[in-house]
């Protein structure tokens, strides 16, 4: 008898054992989509492993019913998704089916799949004549030598913004295709991987193709097949893309790579960059992470040697970085709207010289704090040194860490002014403020209520801005990072404070990159950028930075800050997250985990911080806590987490709580 260990897209840890009857035997390979029988319900999985024996009783193990035709994964690919299940402590069928376009359900008759066919109309490229500056050719000799040759490298690049990183990374993907093999490349964002396959396109002809979960199943299949078949050079895809089905891939792109897009976060936690790096040491390519603010995490893997560095320091054609102003909220009238004077009067002179201007809110839902309009202080924890969360009900501030309460504050301690509650959405009431000052303007807003009714539409907006159809765009975090604008001169930072005290140890880290980001988008073209940066705490490390364009000062001082403390890059994370409809059993389940950390903490030298209920504390009706496991070995801390886990999982345990781990948390909240 021989046996099959299949992924199934349940949410256990677990691979399953099904028998292969005889007549299945050749088709039953690793990689095939098969069809069996769960609890008395027909599915679909895969088939990751073949073996000759089983622990189980063999006449209890149930048959394989069905083979789909032929495999779906290639033997890397599983061992990719299986690596994945392993390193986020995560069902390997979730990862499986991550790798698949559409999940499992269709996918091996898939219609789509059958029917495509290259464009070879499109096959046509066009050699584009482009000076490399020094710094590009520099990097872009190091990357195209190491493609050429092969083996596992890293590279970072740290190029500041338009400092020509999109140039680096096509010719990369020209080297892939040199030699006879292909390149992906992730973005963080759709609407950016839009503008990005456009210019591969022009390189590249149609041998081009997107992939992400806003493409339609059909378009996805379609893509992924042709990827498979080797009939495209470059595919270009957001996170889940890092699993794209390249036959010979050669080289790896992860552009802004510090975006915390990369991270699932919910499902399969996993980090698309760092998925990226290990696929590309599995294969023994190089993989190239540029970023004009990169994560400190690779920032300290560069410094360590374990990433080679590639710098661009600045701008193509000599274009001078944009100069950036601080408008300090604190002076201005509170009165007078999201939007200060000297805004109005920066916005009006663009107005007046036909140039564009790019004005940006980066408001969240969950981020209620509190904060002294007059001095601009904001209440901390005194144990974590993160920001407290306004809680309402009580009204009460917490800690999102260590659980730390204290009565919410009406006045700042210092001046005694009265304490500012922030918090909610605010794109649309700067359209209408703008609507009223600007009567005759063309204003395009773009955010995620835009995005939510048609996805096709951020793309609209972004192409009817980029040809001119609009003065001001104005939008979220959508509209911060790596697009190209070159008629936009003002760049305005409306509240450049709000992610500043999220509660999260990133806050001054993600604020910083945030505001380079935004910032890059202005003077990319001919004539050069103005930045506006509305604040009510100008002297703030990640603010200051922006201002004076000093990364190495800022980067320094965060690092000290975070060595002091023992957060990432100097320590390493896992948070367990507890969810279940009631309240009193998620805490309870919570606080028993925490007991088994505990209990297991020397051993693995991990430290338990914790639990605490999450900044986002009831979703869709589940109450979420959650606590962090600290400490200086990844594989220990990990393992650690594993052990709290397997005692939630054990049989008889009947928790009525969900389990989950998230390594390598991006967003501690
Ligand atoms: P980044 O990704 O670093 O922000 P981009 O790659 O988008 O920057 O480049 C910024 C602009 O400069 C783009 O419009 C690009 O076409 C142009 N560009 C890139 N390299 C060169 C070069 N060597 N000479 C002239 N223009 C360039
Ligand atoms: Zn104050
Ligand atoms: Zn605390």
């Amino acid at each position: 008898m021989s046996f099959a260990l299949v992924a199934l897209s349940v949410p256990a840890r677990q691979l399953f054992t099904y028998r292969v009857p005889a007549e299945l035997e050749g088709a039953a390979v690793p990689g095939a989509s098969v069809e069996l029988k769960f609890r008395n319900r027909r599915m679909r999985g895969v088939i990751v492993e073949r073996t000759k024996t089983t622990e189980l009783n063999p006449d209890k193990v149930n048959p394989i019913d069905k083979v789909l035709g032929a495999p779906v994964l290639t033997p890397h690919l599983i061992a990719l998704a299986r690596w994945v299940a392993e390193y986020y402590l995560a069902p390997p069928g979730e990862a499986v089916a991550a790798a698949l376009p559409g999940g499992q359900d269709g996918l091996a008759r898939s219609r789509a799949r059958k029917g495509a066919v290259e464009d070879h109309v499109m096959g046509m490229a066009m050699p584009e004549r482009v000076t490399l500056t020094a710094a590009q050719r520099a990097a872009t000799t190091a990357v195209e030598k190491a493609v050429a040759k092969g083996g596992f490298q890293p590279f970072l690049l740290h190029g500041v913004t338009a400092s020509g990183k999109t140039e680096v990374y096509l010719r990369a993907a020209r080297a892939a295709r040199e030699a006879g093999g292909q390149a992906l490349v992730l973005v963080p964002e759709v609407a950016l991987g839009s503008q990005i396959v456009e210019r591969f396109r022009t390189r590249f002809g149609g041998r081009v193709e997107l992939l992400h979960s806003y493409l339609g199943v059909g378009t996805r299949r379609r893509n992924w097949e042709l990827a498979r078949r080797g009939a495209l050079d470059v595919v270009v895809g957001a996170r889940s893309a890092v699993f794209a089905p390249l036959p010979n891939l050669k080289v790896i792109v992860v552009d802004e790579e510090h975006e915390g897009a990369y991270k699932q976060s919910e499902k399969l936690r996993y980090h698309g960059r760092d998925v990226a790096v290990r696929r590309a040491q599995m294969l023994g390519i190089p993989v190239v992470l540029g970023s004009a603010t990169p994560a400190l995490e690779s920032l300290a893997n560069a410094a360590r040697g374990k990433y080679a560095r590639l710098a661009l320091p600045d701008r193509v054609d000599k274009r001078p970085l944009p100069t950036v102003s601080i408008v300090d909220l604190r002076r201005e009238n509170a009165a007078s709207g999201l939007v200060s004077r000297p805004m109005l009067a920066a916005v009006t002179e663009r107005l007046e010289r036909g140039e564009q201007s790019l004005l940006w809110l980066n408001r969240r839902g969950h981020s209620h704090h509190v904060q002294c309009r007059g001095c601009g202080w904001t209440p901390e924890c005194e144990r974590c040194d993160i920001t407290l969360t306004l809680h309402s009900d009580p009204l009460e501030l917490r800690c999102h860490y260590c659980d730390h309460r204290q009565p919410a504050y009406q006045q700042c301690p210092d001046c005694k002014m009265p304490l500012l509650r922030f918090g909610g959405a605010g794109t649309q009431r700067v359209e209408r403020e703008l609507a009223q000052k600007f009567p005759k303007a063309r204003v395009l807003r773009l955010d995620t209520d835009v995005a939510r009714g048609d996805r096709d539409e951020p793309a609209k907006i972004l192409e009817a801005f980029a040809l001119g159809e609009a003065d001001i765009l104005l939008g979220t975090q959508m509209i911060a990072k790596g697009l190209d604008f070159p008629n936009v001169t003002l760049v305005g930072v409306l509240d450049a404070d709000v992610a500043l005290h999220l509660p999260d140890f990133r806050a001054a880290e993600r604020t910083w990159q945030l505001l380079v980001q935004v910032s890059g988008r202005a003077g990319r073209g001919k004539r050069p950028g103005e930045v506006l940066v509305q604040t009510c705490t100008p002297d703030h490390p990640a603010i200051a930075a922006v201002a004076t364009g000093d990364t190495a000062a800022f980067v320094k001082e965060v690092l000290a800050e975070r060595r002091e403390v023992e957060y990432p890059p100097f320590s390493r994370m896992v948070a367990l997250l507890v969810s279940g409809p009631d309240e009193s059993e998620v805490e309870s389940a919570a606080n028993a985990l925490a007991e088994r950390a505990h209990a297991v903490a020397d051993e693995y030298g991990v430290t338990v911080l914790g639990p605490a209920p999450q900044a986002l504390a009831r979703l869709r009706n589940q109450h979420r806590w959650h606590l962090l496991l600290k400490g200086h070995d990844a594989a220990r801390v990990r393992a650690a987490a594993a052990a709290a886990i397997a005692w939630a999982e054990e049989p008889g345990r009947k928790l009525r709580v969900r389990v989950m781990a998230d390594v390598d948390p991006v967003e501690v909240l």
